[in-house]
């Protein structure tokens, strides 16, 4: 028997998601709000799997794999069956802890998990647990799963094994600001932009150290130049208002949002990215 799987959200994310349960041979319903959404939900959906299936990345055709997703236009539709839920919608507190109200109602035995990628998962609900993919959903292997005490220790054991089967590496972190990766990578990247900014060397030249030196695949910089520097620059502000002054961002950066050099998406952030 297929297991039955939701997603909750459709965008970038929440496609992603359901591109690598319909992998793993998973039913999956995704909820988006409203008809137009959701028929732009399995649009992209559609093209994850096409895109998927001419690398050779899929085992079965996707025309076979989307038989078996099915999109509906609000939560209250989902199926009573369905055994784990993932939201994906907008990062805003409010609309989650709705989105997990309504699919309670609607699916009262599903696992409930939320992607948010800086919320703390259990003010999202004493029964949420976090299951933080990365972006793009089938290409990034790592999944941070975000525990706390109030969850049923076989929800997380649950969880994990869903993870892991579908080709995920789970990290298991405590429900605490910017989990383990966001913490980390921002320190290091808010680290870089005061190097920059202090003269201690180039953009070009502090990249090149942490790859060759440290080998990473990319450095902090051209990194945060793919990220959005306003995306690093409100987690770090995020970050010093829960964990304090370690993470107050350089004047560097504000001064690059303010100018609208936010990285690879405007042409310009810390690299040149014009043509
Ligand atoms: P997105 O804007 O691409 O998609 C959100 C989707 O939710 C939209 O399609 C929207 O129509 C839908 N939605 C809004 N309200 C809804 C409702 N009430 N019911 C059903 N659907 C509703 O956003 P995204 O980038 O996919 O991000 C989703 C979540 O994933 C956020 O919490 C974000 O922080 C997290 N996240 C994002 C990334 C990333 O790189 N984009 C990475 C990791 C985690």
């Amino acid at each position: 028997m297929p297991r039955t799987a939701a997603v909750v959200g459709g965008g970038t994310m929440g496609a992603g998601i359901a591109h690598v349960l319909l992998a793993a041979g998973d039913l999956v319903t995704i909820a988006e709000s409203g008809a137009e959404r959701a028929a732009a939900a399995r649009e992209l959906v559609a093209a994850s799997l096409k895109k998927a299936e001419d690398r050779g990345k899929l085992d079965r055709p996707a025309s076979e794999l989307l038989e078996r997703l099915d999109v509906v236009p609000d939560i209250d539709q989902l199926p009573a069956t369905t055994e784990l839920a993932i939201e994906a919608v907008p990062e805003d507190a409010a609309l989650k802890r709705q989105v997990f109200a309504a699919v309670r109602a609607a699916c009262p035995d599903a696992l409930l998990a939320s992607n948010t990628s800086s919320l703390s998962v259990r003010q999202l609900g004493d029964d949420v647990i976090g299951m933080h993919f990365f972006n793009p959903v089938p290409v990034q292997a790592l999944l941070e799963l975000v525990v706390h005490d109030d969850l049923d220790p076989a929800h997380v054991v649950r969880a994990r094994d869903w993870a892991e089967s579908l080709g995920k590496t789970v990290i298991e972190v405590r429900d605490s600001p910017g989990f383990a990766t966001s913490r980390l990578g921002v320190a290091v990247g808010m680290e870089a932009i005061r190097m920059v900014e202090e003269g201690v060397a180039s953009a070009e030249d502090i990249d090149t150290g942490m790859r060759l030196g440290y080998g990473w695949p990319m450095g902090p910089l051209r990194l945060t130049d793919l990220v959005g520097l306003d995306v690093r620059l409100s987690i770090a502000e995020h970050l010093t208002r829960e964990l304090g002054p370690r993470f107050t961002p350089p004047d560097l950066l504000r001064n690059k949002v303010a100018r609208g050099e936010l990285g690879r998406k405007t042409g310009r952030g810390f690299f040149d990215w014009s043509s």
